[in-house]
């Protein structure tokens, strides 16, 4: 249980959201730390937290005000790295905790990172396109004290895209007087950005998923899969899963839920998409789902791919799913975990099943420094192989430590920081 005096004091007890899940599964994993446990309140703080006013004028020339985030948690392994998100629902809580799990993600997929997160509070739909690169111009400005190719790297979360990753490079590059490709990755390829990179958290959900499914003797070809969420992840491994012959029976986005026990066609559902915005009105289902409800879907594996804290206590006894692979970050609450667990639910945990971003913005970042790129074949093979080691070696402490896959992953991850703590020693 998370107690008062933990909560830091720019928290208020009822803010503590996604941090208080982040914080749980930390003290799930202490008992398993050893010696290293001494060194443990290091990964119940961040190390650092910038909150920028963002001002624009609006199209109508009235002056908007947005609140901004950048969060390092950790920088014990290497330069900060994390996205940026765009969405109304933003909270420094949120981002604390998705800073966080990228520390943890990036040494569980043991690439050379700390963790960091950024964010701003806004609905990117309500703003033009110049409005939208004026925030992302002054965010990137404001930031821009804390960022760098050495020190942190921002790169594409919910909501923003090549697009944006471009406005930002450039936007940093102007301050410092020379272009500094290496200061965001997820950027167009046109700009150092990397072949693979746009479905890199997809392919490695697909590959992990495959994984997951070999361990329980489940064949991917026929198997049912409900996704939620169908943007840049669930959307790239609903159509890996699709094109390896698995039936994609669910699909609900922020507007709709779709539903065919035959399974759904991916290609038109994303023509659809690409037409109307969302899945809702697609008339290739079967019949209408509503929200709740998907919750319910009689499927194989439940990719949960949108926003954090969706499967809970309240709908977790509900799934019929036997693998839970958590595209999102943090959509699973501890308390859902548990549920979970005693129903026997395989849940594989974001911080290894969606680190193929992060794996390939690390390729991209090696590219960038040496200007030298690869081919799309050698980054599919290089990721491929780094998520089915990784995501290998995690089922190999779940089973020796009789633990959660969660708690596997936390003690891989925690283990590989605290060991980087220790032997840098405190300064001064
Ligand atoms: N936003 C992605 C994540 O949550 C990718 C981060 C990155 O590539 O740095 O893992």
């Amino acid at each position: 249980m998370t107690t008062h005096h933990e909560i830091p004091s720019y928290l208020t007890p009822h803010e503590i959201g996604p941090w208080g899940d982040y914080i749980t599964q930390i003290e799930r994993v202490t008992p398993y730390l050893g010696s290293l446990s001494r060194w443990v309140e290091t990964l119940k703080r961040p190390k650092r937290i910038l909150v920028v006013d963002v001002p624009i004028e609006r199209d109508d020339g009235t002056i908007a005000h947005f609140e901004g985030y950048r969060v390092q948690h950790n920088t014990s392994r290497g330069p900060g790295k994390g996205g940026v998100r765009f969405h109304q629902n933003v909270t420094l809580s949120e981002v604390m905790a998705l800073s966080a799990w990228m520390t943890i993600k990036t040494a569980a997929a043991n690439v050379p990172y700390g963790g960091a997160k950024g964010g701003i509070r806004v609905d990117p739909k309500t703003l033009s396109q110049g409005e939208l690169q004026r925030m992302t111009r002054r965010y990137t400005s404001e930031i821009g004290i804390i960022i760098g190719p050495n020190k942190d790297i921002p790169a594409p979360d919910v909501n923003t895209n090549e697009q944006v990753m471009a406005w930002m490079m450039d936007t940093y590059s102007m301050n410092e007087g020379s272009t500094a490709t290496g200061v965001v990755t997820g950027k167009p390829i046109s700009l150092g950005g990397s072949l693979g990179r746009r479905e890199a958290t997809g392919r490695g959900v697909f590959v992990v998923g495959e994984g997951a499914a070999n361990r329980i003797g489940l064949d991917i070809k026929g198997a049912k899969i409900a996704v939620q969420g169908f943007g840049n992840v669930g959307g790239v491994a609903a159509k890996l899963f699709y094109e390896a012959g698995a039936k994609i029976v669910a699909v609900q986005d922020h507007a709709g839920t779709v539903f065919h026990s035959n399974g759904l066609d991916v290609i038109k559902l994303q023509a659809h998409i690409k037409e109307t915005g969302s899945v809702a009105g697609f008339a290739g289902a079967e019949e209408k789902m509503s929200r709740e409800n998907f919750w319910d879907v009689q499927c194989d594996i439940m990719i949960p791919a949108a926003l954090e804290q969706q499967i809970t206590e309240h709908n977790a006894h509900r799934i019929r799913a036997k693998i839970i692979l958590e595209g999102a970050n943090g959509p699973t609450t501890p308390k859902a975990d548990d549920i979970l667990d005693d129903k026997g639910v395989l849940v594989v945990p974001d911080v290894i099943a969606n680190a193929g971003g992060v794996t390939v913005s690390y390729f991209e970042w090696v590219q960038d420094f040496s200007s030298y790129f690869w081919t799309e074949d050698e980054i599919n093979l290089r990721l491929t192989r780094i998520m089915s080691e990784a995501f290998e070696a995690v089922c190999h402490v779940a089973e020796d430590k009789k633990v959660s896959l969660r708690t596997a992953a936390f003690l891989i991850g925690c283990t590989r920081v605290l060991q980087a703590r220790e032997m840098r020693g405190l300064y001064p």
